[in-house]
Protein backbone atom coordinates (compact mmCIF):
# COMPACT_ATOMS: atom_id res chain seq x y z
CA UNK A 1 0.00 0.00 0.00
CA UNK A 2 0.95 3.62 -0.68
CA UNK A 3 2.33 5.52 1.93
CA UNK A 4 1.90 9.57 1.38
CA UNK A 5 5.10 10.60 2.14
CA UNK A 6 5.48 13.57 -0.65
CA UNK A 7 2.24 15.44 -1.93
CA UNK A 8 1.79 17.90 -5.27
CA UNK A 9 -1.15 20.18 -4.24
CA UNK A 10 -2.19 21.53 -7.60
CA UNK A 11 -4.18 25.02 -8.20
CA UNK A 12 -3.58 27.04 -5.13
CA UNK A 13 -7.03 29.17 -5.26
CA UNK A 14 -9.07 29.29 -2.38
CA UNK A 15 -8.48 25.59 -1.07
CA UNK A 16 -5.20 24.65 -1.90
CA UNK A 17 -3.05 26.57 0.58
CA UNK A 18 -4.73 25.56 3.58
CA UNK A 19 -4.45 21.84 1.96
CA UNK A 20 -0.83 22.54 1.19
CA UNK A 21 -0.47 23.75 4.98
CA UNK A 22 -2.33 20.75 6.88
CA UNK A 23 -0.25 18.00 4.82
CA UNK A 24 2.70 19.92 6.06
CA UNK A 25 1.53 20.01 9.49
CA UNK A 26 1.56 16.13 9.44
CA UNK A 27 4.65 15.50 8.20
CA UNK A 28 3.72 15.30 4.47
CA UNK A 29 6.38 16.77 2.32
CA UNK A 30 4.24 19.21 -0.08
CA UNK A 31 4.92 21.05 -3.55
CA UNK A 32 2.42 23.54 -4.41
CA UNK A 33 2.05 24.57 -7.93
CA UNK A 34 -0.60 27.03 -10.26
CA UNK A 35 -0.44 27.64 -13.84
CA UNK A 36 -0.92 31.13 -12.93
CA UNK A 37 2.49 32.58 -11.12
CA UNK A 38 0.62 35.36 -9.35
CA UNK A 39 -1.80 32.75 -7.85
CA UNK A 40 1.03 30.81 -6.76
CA UNK A 41 2.44 34.21 -5.22
CA UNK A 42 -1.28 35.00 -3.75
CA UNK A 43 -0.80 31.26 -1.79
CA UNK A 44 2.24 31.96 0.26
CA UNK A 45 0.18 34.50 2.72
CA UNK A 46 -2.11 31.86 2.34
CA UNK A 47 -0.47 28.85 3.64
CA UNK A 48 1.18 31.03 6.53
CA UNK A 49 -2.84 32.22 7.56
CA UNK A 50 -3.72 28.39 8.07
CA UNK A 51 -0.20 27.49 9.72
CA UNK A 52 -0.80 30.18 12.43
CA UNK A 53 -4.23 28.55 12.89
CA UNK A 54 -2.91 25.68 12.95
CA UNK A 55 -0.81 26.69 15.64
CA UNK A 56 -3.92 27.73 17.78
CA UNK A 57 -5.46 24.40 17.56
CA UNK A 58 -1.92 22.27 18.61
CA UNK A 59 -1.54 18.77 18.34
CA UNK A 60 -3.89 17.97 15.60
CA UNK A 61 -2.33 15.48 13.20
CA UNK A 62 0.26 12.30 14.25
CA UNK A 63 3.48 13.47 11.94
CA UNK A 64 5.79 15.42 13.46
CA UNK A 65 5.04 18.38 11.49
CA UNK A 66 7.69 21.09 10.28
CA UNK A 67 7.85 18.90 6.72
CA UNK A 68 9.36 20.81 3.86
CA UNK A 69 6.51 22.65 1.88
CA UNK A 70 7.89 24.73 -1.43
CA UNK A 71 6.15 26.25 -4.49
CA UNK A 72 6.95 25.11 -7.87
CA UNK A 73 6.00 26.88 -10.90
CA UNK A 74 7.11 23.90 -12.79
CA UNK A 75 4.52 20.58 -13.08
CA UNK A 76 7.51 18.58 -14.08
CA UNK A 77 9.39 19.35 -11.00
CA UNK A 78 6.12 20.07 -8.70
CA UNK A 79 5.38 16.13 -9.55
CA UNK A 80 8.83 14.74 -8.72
CA UNK A 81 8.71 11.58 -6.92
CA UNK A 82 5.98 12.58 -5.33
CA UNK A 83 3.45 9.69 -3.51
CA UNK A 84 -0.18 11.92 -4.46
CA UNK A 85 -0.67 14.63 -6.45
CA UNK A 86 -4.38 16.57 -4.82
CA UNK A 87 -5.59 18.80 -7.85
CA UNK A 88 -7.53 21.52 -6.93
CA UNK A 89 -8.26 23.35 -10.16
CA UNK A 90 -11.64 25.10 -11.26
CA UNK A 91 -14.89 22.87 -10.94
CA UNK A 92 -14.64 22.50 -14.77
CA UNK A 93 -14.98 18.57 -16.28
CA UNK A 94 -12.76 18.68 -18.98
CA UNK A 95 -9.83 20.62 -17.40
CA UNK A 96 -9.61 18.42 -14.46
CA UNK A 97 -9.29 15.40 -17.16
CA UNK A 98 -6.34 17.31 -18.87
CA UNK A 99 -4.88 18.13 -15.85
CA UNK A 100 -5.13 13.95 -14.72
CA UNK A 101 -3.52 13.55 -18.28
CA UNK A 102 -1.07 15.92 -17.76
CA UNK A 103 0.12 13.91 -14.39
CA UNK A 104 0.06 10.87 -15.72
CA UNK A 105 2.87 11.99 -17.77
CA UNK A 106 4.80 12.66 -15.38
CA UNK A 107 4.08 10.67 -11.88
CA UNK A 108 4.99 6.87 -11.77
CA UNK A 109 2.03 4.30 -12.00
CA UNK A 110 1.77 4.16 -8.13
CA UNK A 111 1.16 7.82 -7.92
CA UNK A 112 -2.30 8.55 -6.47
CA UNK A 113 -4.21 10.63 -8.35
CA UNK A 114 -6.77 12.62 -6.29
CA UNK A 115 -9.44 15.22 -6.84
CA UNK A 116 -10.51 17.73 -4.75
CA UNK A 117 -13.98 17.75 -6.89
CA UNK A 118 -17.49 19.34 -5.33
CA UNK A 119 -19.61 16.87 -7.36
CA UNK A 120 -17.65 15.85 -10.35
CA UNK A 121 -18.08 11.93 -10.88
CA UNK A 122 -14.67 10.52 -10.24
CA UNK A 123 -15.31 7.96 -12.98
CA UNK A 124 -15.61 10.74 -15.53
CA UNK A 125 -12.47 12.39 -14.33
CA UNK A 126 -10.43 9.21 -14.75
CA UNK A 127 -12.08 8.06 -18.24
CA UNK A 128 -8.98 8.89 -20.18
CA UNK A 129 -6.38 7.61 -17.90
CA UNK A 130 -3.81 5.13 -18.32
CA UNK A 131 -4.29 3.93 -14.92
CA UNK A 132 -7.62 4.75 -13.58
CA UNK A 133 -7.16 2.56 -10.70
CA UNK A 134 -5.07 5.31 -8.85
CA UNK A 135 -8.17 7.95 -9.20
CA UNK A 136 -10.09 8.76 -6.36
CA UNK A 137 -11.96 11.62 -4.82
CA UNK A 138 -10.84 13.56 -1.98
CA UNK A 139 -13.18 16.40 -0.91
CA UNK A 140 -11.86 18.69 1.55
CA UNK A 141 -14.59 21.02 3.17
CA UNK A 142 -13.78 25.09 2.92
CA UNK A 143 -11.93 26.00 4.76
CA UNK A 144 -9.54 22.98 4.55
CA UNK A 145 -7.38 23.74 7.46
CA UNK A 146 -10.40 23.57 9.86
CA UNK A 147 -12.69 21.78 8.83
CA UNK A 148 -11.67 18.32 9.87
CA UNK A 149 -13.81 15.64 7.57
CA UNK A 150 -12.93 15.04 4.15
CA UNK A 151 -15.09 12.47 1.76
CA UNK A 152 -13.06 10.00 0.25
CA UNK A 153 -15.12 9.03 -3.63
CA UNK A 154 -14.01 5.91 -5.13
CA UNK A 155 -14.99 5.86 -8.70
CA UNK A 156 -15.51 2.75 -10.25
CA UNK A 157 -12.64 1.62 -11.52
CA UNK A 158 -10.61 2.95 -8.42
CA UNK A 159 -8.47 0.19 -6.70
CA UNK A 160 -9.14 -0.88 -2.72
CA UNK A 161 -5.23 -0.28 -2.45
CA UNK A 162 -5.89 3.16 -3.47
CA UNK A 163 -8.66 3.82 -1.06
CA UNK A 164 -7.18 2.15 1.76
CA UNK A 165 -3.87 4.27 1.13
CA UNK A 166 -6.06 7.37 0.67
CA UNK A 167 -8.25 6.66 4.09
CA UNK A 168 -4.79 6.23 5.79
CA UNK A 169 -3.39 9.60 5.22
CA UNK A 170 -6.80 11.26 5.92
CA UNK A 171 -6.13 9.22 9.54
CA UNK A 172 -2.71 10.67 9.54
CA UNK A 173 -3.25 13.69 9.13
CA UNK A 174 -5.83 13.90 11.93
CA UNK A 175 -8.67 13.99 9.55
CA UNK A 176 -12.14 12.06 9.65
CA UNK A 177 -12.05 10.11 6.32
CA UNK A 178 -16.24 9.68 5.02
CA UNK A 179 -15.85 7.07 2.49
CA UNK A 180 -18.81 6.65 -0.07
CA UNK A 181 -20.43 3.41 -1.01
CA UNK A 182 -21.23 4.90 -4.64
CA UNK A 183 -20.75 8.36 -6.45
CA UNK A 184 -23.54 10.41 -6.50
CA UNK A 185 -23.57 14.10 -7.82
CA UNK A 186 -22.88 16.48 -4.81
CA UNK A 187 -21.64 13.50 -2.55
CA UNK A 188 -22.97 13.83 0.34
CA UNK A 189 -21.68 16.72 2.17
CA UNK A 190 -23.10 18.86 -0.16
CA UNK A 191 -25.90 17.00 -1.00
CA UNK A 192 -26.96 17.73 3.18
CA UNK A 193 -25.81 21.61 2.79
CA UNK A 194 -28.05 22.04 -0.61
CA UNK A 195 -31.29 20.77 1.56
CA UNK A 196 -30.73 23.28 4.19
CA UNK A 197 -29.54 25.77 1.76
CA UNK A 198 -33.24 25.31 -0.43
CA UNK A 199 -35.00 25.38 2.33
CA UNK A 200 -33.78 28.40 3.82
CA UNK A 201 -34.18 30.23 0.93
CA UNK A 202 -37.55 29.27 0.49
CA UNK A 203 -38.62 30.04 3.99
CA UNK A 204 -37.10 33.63 3.54
CA UNK A 205 -38.79 34.33 -0.16
CA UNK A 206 -42.12 33.22 1.36
CA UNK A 207 -41.51 35.74 3.91
CA UNK A 208 -41.73 33.29 7.15
CA UNK A 209 -38.89 34.70 8.38
CA UNK A 210 -36.07 37.76 8.13
CA UNK A 211 -33.31 36.56 6.39
CA UNK A 212 -31.56 37.55 10.05
CA UNK A 213 -34.20 35.57 12.05
CA UNK A 214 -33.30 32.88 9.58
CA UNK A 215 -29.17 32.83 10.43
CA UNK A 216 -30.14 33.10 14.48
CA UNK A 217 -32.61 30.23 14.42
CA UNK A 218 -30.36 27.98 12.43
CA UNK A 219 -26.91 28.79 14.12
CA UNK A 220 -28.54 28.27 17.92
CA UNK A 221 -30.94 25.42 17.03
CA UNK A 222 -29.95 23.07 14.85
CA UNK A 223 -26.94 24.43 13.73
CA UNK A 224 -25.30 24.07 17.61
CA UNK A 225 -26.96 21.05 17.90
CA UNK A 226 -25.83 19.34 15.40
CA UNK A 227 -22.38 19.33 15.36
CA UNK A 228 -23.03 17.65 18.94
CA UNK A 229 -25.51 15.30 17.85
CA UNK A 230 -26.01 14.38 14.59
CA UNK A 231 -28.85 13.57 12.07
CA UNK A 232 -28.97 9.93 12.75
CA UNK A 233 -28.09 10.16 16.63
CA UNK A 234 -30.67 12.98 16.88
CA UNK A 235 -33.05 10.71 15.39
CA UNK A 236 -32.98 8.24 18.15
CA UNK A 237 -32.46 11.38 20.49
CA UNK A 238 -35.74 12.63 19.76
CA UNK A 239 -36.75 9.48 19.02
CA UNK A 240 -38.43 7.69 15.76
CA UNK A 241 -42.11 8.16 16.49
CA UNK A 242 -41.91 11.58 16.70
CA UNK A 243 -39.72 11.82 13.42
CA UNK A 244 -42.51 9.64 11.96
CA UNK A 245 -45.30 11.42 13.12
CA UNK A 246 -43.89 14.74 11.83
CA UNK A 247 -42.39 13.99 8.67
CA UNK A 248 -45.63 12.02 7.69
CA UNK A 249 -47.44 15.22 7.27
CA UNK A 250 -44.18 18.21 7.12
CA UNK A 251 -42.53 16.15 4.45
CA UNK A 252 -44.86 17.22 1.43
CA UNK A 253 -44.49 21.06 2.23
CA UNK A 254 -40.90 21.47 2.34
CA UNK A 255 -39.87 22.85 -0.83
CA UNK A 256 -38.91 20.81 -3.66
CA UNK A 257 -38.16 23.56 -6.07
CA UNK A 258 -35.67 22.36 -8.90
CA UNK A 259 -34.79 25.37 -10.08
CA UNK A 260 -32.71 28.13 -7.94
CA UNK A 261 -33.92 30.97 -6.08
CA UNK A 262 -34.66 34.30 -7.74
CA UNK A 263 -33.31 35.81 -4.59
CA UNK A 264 -29.95 34.20 -5.54
CA UNK A 265 -29.52 34.31 -9.42
CA UNK A 266 -30.75 38.27 -9.57
CA UNK A 267 -28.23 38.87 -7.00
CA UNK A 268 -25.53 36.60 -9.32
CA UNK A 269 -27.39 38.95 -12.00
CA UNK A 270 -26.11 42.30 -10.66
CA UNK A 271 -22.82 41.04 -10.04
CA UNK A 272 -23.64 41.31 -5.95
CA UNK A 273 -21.96 37.97 -5.14
CA UNK A 274 -21.35 38.00 -1.25
CA UNK A 275 -18.79 39.22 0.69
CA UNK A 276 -15.96 39.05 -2.43
CA UNK A 277 -17.96 41.62 -3.61
CA UNK A 278 -18.39 44.02 -1.08
CA UNK A 279 -22.39 42.55 -0.35
CA UNK A 280 -24.57 39.29 -1.48
CA UNK A 281 -27.61 38.79 0.95
CA UNK A 282 -25.86 41.33 3.46
CA UNK A 283 -23.29 44.35 3.13
CA UNK A 284 -19.87 43.98 3.82
CA UNK A 285 -16.86 46.29 3.79
CA UNK A 286 -13.49 45.31 3.65
CA UNK A 287 -13.22 46.11 7.56
CA UNK A 288 -16.13 44.23 8.35
CA UNK A 289 -15.20 41.24 5.75
CA UNK A 290 -11.17 41.00 7.70
CA UNK A 291 -13.28 41.28 10.70
CA UNK A 292 -15.57 38.12 9.61
CA UNK A 293 -12.78 35.89 8.68
CA UNK A 294 -11.33 36.35 11.91
CA UNK A 295 -14.23 36.03 14.13
CA UNK A 296 -15.16 33.08 12.42
CA UNK A 297 -11.86 31.21 12.24
CA UNK A 298 -11.38 31.77 16.06
CA UNK A 299 -14.83 30.27 16.62
CA UNK A 300 -14.41 26.89 14.75
CA UNK A 301 -10.98 26.71 16.33
CA UNK A 302 -13.04 27.25 19.68
CA UNK A 303 -15.85 24.81 18.68
CA UNK A 304 -13.49 22.14 17.28
CA UNK A 305 -10.98 22.28 20.21
CA UNK A 306 -14.52 21.42 22.84
CA UNK A 307 -15.48 18.68 20.66
CA UNK A 308 -12.15 16.63 20.14
P1 LIG B 1 -10.14 28.61 -7.21
O1 LIG B 1 -10.74 29.09 -8.47
O2 LIG B 1 -10.11 29.49 -6.02
O3 LIG B 1 -8.62 28.16 -7.50
C1 LIG B 1 -8.29 27.32 -8.58
C2 LIG B 1 -6.82 27.52 -8.89
O4 LIG B 1 -6.45 26.61 -9.92
C3 LIG B 1 -6.47 28.93 -9.40
O5 LIG B 1 -5.42 29.45 -8.61
C4 LIG B 1 -6.05 28.71 -10.84
O6 LIG B 1 -5.00 29.57 -11.26
C5 LIG B 1 -5.54 27.27 -10.78
N1 LIG B 1 -5.51 26.58 -12.06
C6 LIG B 1 -6.35 26.71 -13.12
N2 LIG B 1 -5.99 25.88 -14.10
C7 LIG B 1 -4.89 25.20 -13.65
C8 LIG B 1 -4.05 24.21 -14.21
N3 LIG B 1 -4.25 23.73 -15.44
N4 LIG B 1 -3.01 23.75 -13.48
C9 LIG B 1 -2.77 24.25 -12.24
N5 LIG B 1 -3.53 25.20 -11.65
C10 LIG B 1 -4.59 25.66 -12.35
O7 LIG B 1 -10.88 27.22 -6.89
P2 LIG B 1 -11.17 26.58 -5.45
O8 LIG B 1 -12.35 27.25 -4.85
O9 LIG B 1 -9.90 26.45 -4.70
O10 LIG B 1 -11.68 25.13 -5.90
C11 LIG B 1 -10.81 24.14 -6.40
C12 LIG B 1 -11.52 22.82 -6.41
O11 LIG B 1 -11.94 22.51 -5.07
C13 LIG B 1 -12.80 22.80 -7.25
O12 LIG B 1 -12.95 21.53 -7.82
C14 LIG B 1 -13.89 23.06 -6.24
O13 LIG B 1 -15.14 22.57 -6.65
C15 LIG B 1 -13.34 22.32 -5.05
N6 LIG B 1 -13.86 22.79 -3.76
C16 LIG B 1 -14.00 24.12 -3.50
C17 LIG B 1 -14.50 24.52 -2.26
C18 LIG B 1 -14.67 25.97 -1.95
O14 LIG B 1 -15.38 26.31 -0.99
N7 LIG B 1 -14.04 26.90 -2.69
C19 LIG B 1 -14.83 23.56 -1.28
C20 LIG B 1 -14.63 22.21 -1.56
C21 LIG B 1 -14.16 21.83 -2.80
Amino acid sequence: MTVVKKAAVIGTGTMGPGMGAVLERAGVEVVLYDVSEEQLEKARPGVDLARSVLDRLGGEGNGSGGAELRFESDLAAALNGVDMVVEAVPEKLELKQQVFADFERHVSPETILASNTSGIPITKIAENLEHPERAIGTHWSNPPHLIPMIEIIPGERTSKEVTAATQELVRQIGYFPCTLKKEVPGFVENRVLYAIMRECLALVDEGVVDAEELDLNVKWGIGYKLAVVPPMALLDMAGLDIYNAVASYLNQDLSNEQGVSSTITDRVDQGKLGIKTGGGLFEYDADRAAQLQKERAAALVAVRKALS
